[in-house]
């Protein structure tokens, strides 16, 4: 086996598998030539080997650890013995990934009822001395012999209270003395053992202490949920002691290069004087704002700031560090990457290039593309939430916000009340499309059904909407107006608050802090479009939609959902009266209803878009998602329409499907009854037409649905061209318009080669692509695949992040396929998946020319793609 010890200086150590995170970076700090105390690490080998070996420590790292020794008090010139240079040392444990759980430090080791007093007539300071010796009594004990630090605690506290001092800094050298006996006894009364006076037995066993606590059910746990795998082992690094609490003249401190809520380029920190480890977070005193310490110690400081600068410099990111002075020296005691907000990550990226630190391919590394939602939402206030009453335990981040409102439970109550001006939260078992003019007045959605990909999840990410879904542990008692939840009972009118980002349910109003988009937001965004090979276009039909997903630069449109076009009011009479109809006139004449209605929203989109590219998919639902379902509303759709009830209840029976994902939809609907899409394009064109004739260019991409065989798309194809060119013609106009196919099948997929040589695109939808390769249905899956994900059986769910072994193999060779005829084939993804980063790395690698999702995932998107480029 190779060297099991490095010294820091060491000019052949490195890196964070070996030495870990801490280790190496006080390798590296004392190569760059900081003050960094002198010491050296144990590696991660040597608790392996440890651990291999059934727990014993083998002759070859005992002698490598006396050498290690040997060499570090050579180079201090102390050692454990000697009286005017004694050495102590800290025992700090550091894995490759920071881990909480694991073994924490144990400081001035090495000192025991004589080195005390030697150290006391050295600084002339007895008081100094036993508050180390102390510190290391509770610090051992608790950590290498499992003690409660509550026992010391309470022996320490009740010491002050009983002799009236109030700060730990009041006792004197006589009282530590007395404290310290007592500890003492503490080891025997828990453990039957006597603390270790000799410095290397206390050494060896810190070791071992640190090495076991690599496998403590904390640090297991801790790893399982961070997917950290359990052999990597953990490092222990050795070091020389330095003393913040050595006097006025000492302190210890932690500070981060910038703000890491705000990204602010200034320092943010705390210390306190007199002062050793952890007492700064401990709250023992209150710390001073690091900024105090240029009018304390004003050479300390600024040799503070320069070595920020050095180590941003150096590891070109914002740093996270601890530090101590020593009667007025300063050390260095680590320095690693510090943990930021989205905002505050986006900031210093942005700063770190415009100052020339970083290129703009390193900065687009260095913010998470999931956590760009939190920049566009507005947030609820991280206390108030704490101390907010929760409805539930359960329910799934559908769509991410915070809304605050009165609960609805009815389409109908939404409109009423929203269009009054009350902020509404409609509250359903799930949504259906009949539900959209009450989800569109909403401040938020919750249903107790459905999963990330119910009606509900998709249309309120389309809008931008705060949505929940999947709320098991509340009941909606719809008849009643009600809905219980565990502690109570929910009356229409009251008011709660919806958490999208985290799907927890809150009574009452909570408070909200501000998102305001940063200029450097804006521009860092810039640099990733610039950066992405793939484009990113956004799911959307409402104005308000396109506009936002545009405002976030999205390139186009890469699916305009038709359904809405025929569910208003007006319109859906239309479409019932076209399913009723006996006969080709009877149906045109009813479609004609709807046709002009059709020209004005698609006039809407096209003038928005201009010469972006749109593309419009072809009506998709099946046909019974139009016909009534209540009595009432039987009747009165039938009165309506003026038919009997009897008859339309036949229809509905009629158009029932056991299956309707599997039935009579897509462009199925359109080989029996062409006249739907003909309407379509007919819309399409006019308004095309109109926008040309007013000097407006365009870019329209038709796409036709859920195709299963190229015959299929050749009929349907040949009819739209059939009517876009009589159109044309008619007016004496030629508008910009292609064709194209909807990749959602196997089957399609699989034959590929002939479908794509006849479109002039392809676009897949991912939904239905996973639904039907699985043979799970995506509306119904949510009640199981959960035991699927947590019991390893799937990476993840294949509805959210999409499934590369399987689907993905799909699309990879449908693409293929297609550009085996032609390599610039436009290929592209529409569909949820289009978001979420990990496929996105995928569907680069292959050769996607864009992606698409909802608008407010434009900008994560935006920022995935660019980094599936610079990975
Ligand atoms: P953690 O991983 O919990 O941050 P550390 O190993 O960094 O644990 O130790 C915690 C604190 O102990 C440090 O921030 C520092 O204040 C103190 N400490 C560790 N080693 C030394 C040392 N050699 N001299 C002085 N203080 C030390
Ligand atoms: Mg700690
Ligand atoms: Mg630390």
């Amino acid at each position: 086996m190779s060297k099991l010890i490095y010294a820091f200086n060491d000019e052949n150590s490195s890196g964070k598998d070996l030495l870990g995170g801490k280790g190496a970076n006080l390798a590296e700090m004392t190569r760059l030539g900081l003050p960094v105390p002198d010491g050296f690490t144990i590696t991660t080998e040597a608790c392996n080997a440890y651990l291999a070996s059934g727990e014993s420590l083998t002759s070859v790292l005992l002698e490598e650890l006396s050498d290690a020794i040997l060499s570090l008090e050579t180079r201090t010139g102390k050692t454990f013995s000697d009286e005017d240079n004694l050495l102590l040392v800290s025992v700090r444990s550091g894995a490759k990934f920071s881990m909480p759980g694991m073994m924490d430090t144990v400081l001035n080791l090495g000192l025991n009822d004589e080195n005390v007093e030697k150290l006391a007539a050295k600084t002339r300071d007895a008081r100094f001395a036993y508050d180390c010796y102390r510190r290391l009594l509770q610090m051992f004990g608790e950590v290498v012999y499992g003690i409660h630090m509550s026992v010391f605690d309470t022996i320490f506290e009740s010491y002050k209270e009983e002799n009236k001092y109030e700060l730990d800094t009041d006792i004197p050298a006589d009282g530590l003395k007395e404290i310290v006996e007592k500890y003492k006894e503490v080891y025997l009364e828990e453990t039957n053992k006597t603390f270790p006076e000799s410095p290397i037995d206390q050494l060896t066993e810190a070791v071992e202490a640190v090495f076991k606590s690599w496998n403590n059910e904390r640090a297991r746990i801790y790893r399982d949920l961070h997917d950290i795998p359990h052999d990597l082992g953990t490092a222990v690094n050795i070091q020389e002691m330095v003393f913040g609490n050595s006097g006025d003249n000492s302190g210890t401190g932690v500070l981060f290069t910038r703000n890491p809520s705000t990204g602010e380029h200034k320092l943010y920190g705390e210390y306190l004087l007199n002062a050793q480890g952890e007492d700064v977070v401990a709250g023992i005193r209150t710390p001073q704002e690091i900024e105090v310490l240029n009018t304390q110690m004003p050479e300390v400081y600024e040799e503070l700031v320069g070595i920020t600068k050095n180590l941003e410099n150096h590891y070109k990111d914002m740093q996270d560090i601890e530090f101590t002075i020593e009667n007025g020296k300063l050390f260095i005691l680590q320095t690693r990457n510090g943990k930021r907000t989205a905002s505050a990550a986006v900031k210093i990226a942005y700063d770190m290039v415009q100052d020339g630190v970083i290129s703009k391919e390193d900065a687009i590394m260095m913010v998470d593309p999931k956590s760009i939602d939190q920049l566009l939402h507005p947030q609820f206030d991280d206390e108030a939430l704490e101390t907010a009453e929760r409805i539930s335990e359960y329910g799934l981040p559908a769509s991410p916000g915070a809304s605050t409102g009165m609960v609805v439970f009815s389409t109908e109550r939404a409109k009423e009340l929203g269009e009054a001006g009350e902020k509404v939260i409609l509250m359903r078992p799930e949504t259906s499309p009949e539900d959209i003019e009450g989800m569109v007045v909403a401040e938020a959605i919750v249903t107790t059904h459905g999963g990330m990909t119910s009606h509900a999840a998709v249309v309120a990410r389309g809008m931008g909407t705060c949505c929940v879904t999947a709320v098991s542990d509340l009941k909606i008692d719809g008849e009643n107006g009600v809905a219980t939840y565990a502690n109570g009972v929910l009356k229409e009118g009251d008011i709660i608050s919806v958490n999208g980002s985290t799907g927890k349910l809150y009574l009452g109003e909570i408070t909200k802090k501000d998102q305001e988009q940063s200029t450097e937001f804006a521009e860092f965004m810039t640099w990733a479009k610039e950066i992405s090979r793939m484009d990113v276009r956004m799911n959307a039909e409402t104005s308000k939609d396109i506009n936002a997903g545009f405002e976030f630069n999205a390139s186009g449109i890469g699916l305009v959902r038709t359904e809405h076009m025929f569910f208003q009011e007006e319109r859906l009479i239309g479409m019932r009266r076209f399913i009723l109809a006996q006969n080709h006139a009877e149906r045109v004449a009813a479609l004609d209803t709807i046709l002009e209605y059709q020209q004005s929203d698609f006039e809407e989109i096209f003038r928005l878009s201009g010469e972006r590219p749109v593309i419009v998919r072809l009506l998709d639902p099946p046909l019974h998602e139009f016909l009534p379902h209540t009595e009432n509303e039987i009747n009165n759709v039938a009165n309506q329409l003026g038919v009997t009830t009897e008859l339309l209840k036949s229809y509905i029976t009629n158009l029932n499907e056991l299956n309707p994902m599997l039935g009579h939809r897509g462009c199925r609907l359109a080989i029996t009854y062409p006249e739907l899409y003909e309407m379509q394009t007919e819309a399409m064109l006019k308004s095309l037409i109109k926008l040309k004739k007013e000097g407006i260019e365009t870019n329209l991409e038709i796409m036709i649905p859920l195709i299963v065989t190229a015959e299929e798309y050749k009929t349907l194809s040949d009819k739209i061209k059939a009517r876009a060119e009589s159109i044309e013609a008619e007016a004496g106009v030629k508008v910009n318009y292609t064709v194209g196919v909807m990749i959602e099948t196997p089957r399609a997929c699989l034959t590929a080669e002939e479908i794509a040589p006849l479109a002039d695109f392809i676009s897949f939808g991912t939904n239905d692509l996973t639904q039907l390769t699985f043979g799970f249905s995506r509306d119904d899956a949510g009640k199981f695949i959960g035991e699927y994900v947590d019991g390893a059986l799937m990476e993840t769910d294949p509805f959210q992040s999409l499934d590369i072994n399987g689907v993905g193999q799909l699309v990879k060779m449908a693409v293929e396929k297609a550009r085996a005829h032609n390599p610039n084939y436009k290929v592209g993804v529409c569909g949820e998946l289009g978001g979420d980063p990990r496929s996105i790395q995928f569907f680069n690698d292959i050769g996607m020319s864009y992606v698409s999702c909802s608008p407010y995932r434009v900008p994560g998107a935006m920022l995935a793609a660019a980094q599936s480029v610079v990975k």
